[in-house]
């Protein structure tokens, strides 16, 4: 597969390829948009069936985050990262030294941040080779690190914002959610709906991850292979990206799809397949929103819990606003997001703050 005419490419700004044997690095960062800002958007360590197959993630997940960015109305581009694992590699800290330098070697242009298979620790090791990360613990008053948390909380709030849309739902109470992945999100997102009165499904592939939700909060476990079908009111896929299409869509009986996970549909007509079902579908870039909130306000060194918090909770507010969209022309909730997505970057204008973060940095 070629580069400029892969499928994904979107106008990416750039695409940065790095390998060093001695550590055992191989990545790509993708650097898709500028126009608001330097490309934030976090690292994916995870162990592709290809080459081919880990630019096409990384080139959906940097597009997906100019989109997330611009709908939050950060003063942030969108890029990603992919560091490529061999099967069952160990993590090294030479990996993720080796790792802060290619990051730093962009100069700014591109802003890291943990994703799956990255830890807040791996972050701190990137740290001790580049300023232009985010998502490290902070002292006194600042919010940040981990993001999960307020990935889980925004997604919560936007499933109470599907669940009044489509099932006429004014809490969660009694409400039945399958939850695909249990991980940081998912296992945070299911003590949320547990609080608020949902009843949960559970599924990983994990048994660990599965072994410690199941000990936090009460919940039925289905097979990894199950989840997506379950009989549920809602589905949160909170694992990897793909879970929407043409093979799947006619079997959910959910009549809501909202979760954390990047890129669900696995392609933009899955969209209108959900629709034609009568399938609400929060699109996964403006309900998971929540994590880069917190990330950037914390890069921009303006971050309190108040401040995330205030920001995050306006998440059910632009799905209210799409679903609405939607609803009134017809059009599948994804198509309405990428055109007010569009439209921001389209306009571009990066915020004072940010020039001023990046300045700071170049300085330290
Ligand atoms: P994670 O790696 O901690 O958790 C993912 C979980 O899904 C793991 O427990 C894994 O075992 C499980 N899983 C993988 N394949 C599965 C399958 N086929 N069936 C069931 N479970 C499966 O990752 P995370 O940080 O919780 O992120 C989850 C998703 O949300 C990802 O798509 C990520 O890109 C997205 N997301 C995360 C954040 C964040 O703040 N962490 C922010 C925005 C989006």
């Amino acid at each position: 597969m070629g580069v400029f005419n892969h499928p994904e490419f979107d106008h990416h700004e750039s695409i940065h390829f790095f390998e060093d044997p001695g550590s055992g690095l191989k990545a790509i960062i993708a650097v898709h948009s500028t126009s608001l800002g330097p490309a934030a958007g976090g690292c994916r360590r995870w162990t592709y069936a290809s080459d081919d197959a880990a630019l096409t993630d990384v080139l959906r997940l940097s597009r997906g985050m100019t989109y997330k960015n611009a709908v939050a109305g950060l003063p942030f581009g969108g890029g990603k990262a992919v560091i490529l694992a061999a099967d069952r590699a160990p993590k090294t800290r030479e990996l993720f030294e080796t790792f802060g330098q290619a990051v730093d070697s962009l100069n700014g242009r591109y802003i890291t941040a943990e994703d799956v298979g990255i830890s807040v620790d791996d972050m701190h090791t990137v740290r001790s080779r580049t300023p232009y990360v985010s998502g490290l613990p902070q002292s006194g008053a600042n919010a940040g690190g981990d993001p999960s948390p307020w990935t889980a909380l925004g997604v919560f709030h936007g499933i109470e914002a599907a669940a009044a849309t489509r099932l006429g739902a004014d809490s969660l109470e009694g409400i039945t959610v399958a939850v695909q992945g249990v991980g940081h999100v998912g296992v945070y997102l299911c003590k949320l709906l547990h609080e608020a009165g949902a009843r949960l499904i559970v599924a990983d592939v994990n048994s660990e991850n599965l072994r410690s939700t199941c000990e936090q909060v009460p919940a039925e476990v289905v097979d990894p292979r199950d989840i997506v079908f379950a009989d549920a009111d809602i589905l949160a896929p909170c694992a990897l990206g793909n879970v929407l299409n043409s093979e799947t869509i006619p079997r959910i009986r959910a009549k809501v799809v909202a979760g954390a996970a990047n890129n669900q549909l696995a392609s933009a007509d899955d969209g209108m397949r959900l629709t034609e079902s009568g399938i609400l579908y929060a699109p996964d870039y403006v309900i998971n929103a929540g994590g880069v909130i917190s990330v950037a306000h914390e890069y921009l060194g303006n971050s309190t819990e108040e401040r995330v918090r205030s920001e995050v909770c306006r998440i059910p507010e632009r799905l209210r606003q799409i679903f609405a969209d939607a609803e009134s022309s017809g059009r599948p909730t994804n198509a309405i997001a990428d055109e007010l997505a569009r439209a921001i970057v389209d306009r571009g204008n990066p915020r004072e703050d940010q020039i001023q973060a990046t300045e700071d940095r170049r300085i330290a």
